[in-house]
């Protein structure tokens, strides 16, 4: 059997089961436009479909076109985001919407270059939104695809490694068909989600079992290669909870690095700095209560997290900075964007009112 055969055979196959077995009715699949696949592409990154819908219906809801998105406020856009994580998405997303704004005058572009060129989207990610949504023939190479081509082809090595990615792009272009391609690509992501999933590949019931080397060879558990283990470092904080009544001292964290543009609470390093810090914020007089530590764990490093709330004794005096600053109130919450420990320790303060 020739190369063609062999693309062919793989692609008619990955399509006539898509025919029967395909997701066809996800909420991001009716009304089909670049902007709609964009928000479901960016947020489907790291994060599973089950858990997007909800979030990819309020986020469409609330900002129903790009030009919606460009133009509210940071904090509405992040408070959408609140619990998905990862929330560099949100921001480039938002970035990437007022550069079509300013540059594109609210039209989405549909030259693969252009899309590669807004921030937050990269090559497999613009594949996706111009063969789904335009039909354009470009190919994908996101987790699920490299997943089943790596087994497919029994590829050596661990798929984020730059040569081995290289080599999965080359198929993933050799076998991405002219015709059909968003159907195509649907069909790569549901199969690598559904069927050729990373810990019990369902092979039985696979279009392309038959000339699978993984499968052939047995090796489904060992491909794709694991990422070579690295400890990561531990960190830790001191999280300061000011609380009065009901409401918590929170501010807006600078726009970049960790949870920039999020609402958190003031750290410091160390016991001795606790006082010191709550004096500088204003609050003199406060009687300290440490709550359970808990671990927040990012890609790169773990996070050990020790809460302090500081009862304040009496009324605060001093005045917040409305844009920086603020008392959350935790029992008639504002909507503004919270990193997840932000989160997890306003569930915790507010069961024990
Ligand atoms: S046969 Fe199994 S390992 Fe190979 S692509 Fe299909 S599900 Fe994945």
């Amino acid at each position: 059997m020739n190369k063609n055969t062999i693309n062919s055979d793989f692609s008619l196959n990955v399509l006539n089961w898509f025919d029967i077995y395909g997701r066809k009715n996800l909420p991001w699949q009716s009304n089909k436009t670049p902007y709609s696949v964009w928000v479901s592409e960016i947020m489907l990154q790291q994060t599973q479909v089950k858990t997007v819908i909800p979030y990819y219906q309020r986020f469409m809801q609330t900002f129903p076109s790009v030009l919606d998105l460009a133009n509210a406020p940071q904090d509405e856009v992040l408070h959408h985001w609140t619990g998905l994580g990862y929330y560099a998405r949100a921001r480039n997303l938002q970035k990437a919407a007022q550069v079509i704004r300013d540059q594109y005058q609210g039209q989405f572009p549909e030259q693969i270059e252009q899309l590669i060129a807004l921030p937050g989207i990269g090559r497999s990610t613009a594949g996706a939104i111009l063969s789904l949504a335009c039909n354009q023939h470009h190919s994908i190479l996101d987790g699920n695809v490299k997943r089943v081509l790596a087994r497919y082809f029994a590829i050596e090595g661990w798929p984020g490694n730059k040569k081995v990615e290289t080599e999965l792009w080359q198929y993933a272009d050799q076998l991405t068909p002219a015709s059909r391609t968003g159907d195509y690509t649907q069909a790569m992501m549901d199969m690598g989600a559904t069927l050729c999933s990373r810990s019990k590949p369902d092979c039985d019931h696979c279009p392309l079992a038959q000339t699978c080397l993984a499968f052939v060879q047995g090796r489904q558990a060992e491909l794709p290669h694991k990422k070579p283990k690295k400890d990561i470092p531990v960190k830790a904080t001191i999280m300061l909870i000011p609380m009065w009544q009901q409401q918590v001292f929170i501010y807006k964290r600078p726009p970049s690095g960790l949870w920039g543009g999020l609402w958190g609470f003031h750290e410091v390093d160390e016991q001795q700095q606790i006082i010191s810090q709550a004096e500088k914020l204003g609050f003199d007089d406060v009687q300290q209560t440490e709550l359970a530590d808990f671990r927040h764990t990012f890609s790169h490093f773990h996070l050990d997290i020790t809460p302090v709330v500081l009862h304040l004794k009496q009324a605060p005096q001093t005045q917040v900075m409305e844009d920086t600053q603020m008392w959350f109130d935790l029992l008639a919450p504002q909507n503004v964007g919270l990193a997840a420990p932000t989160k997890k320790l306003f569930s915790t303060i507010s069961k024990n009112f």
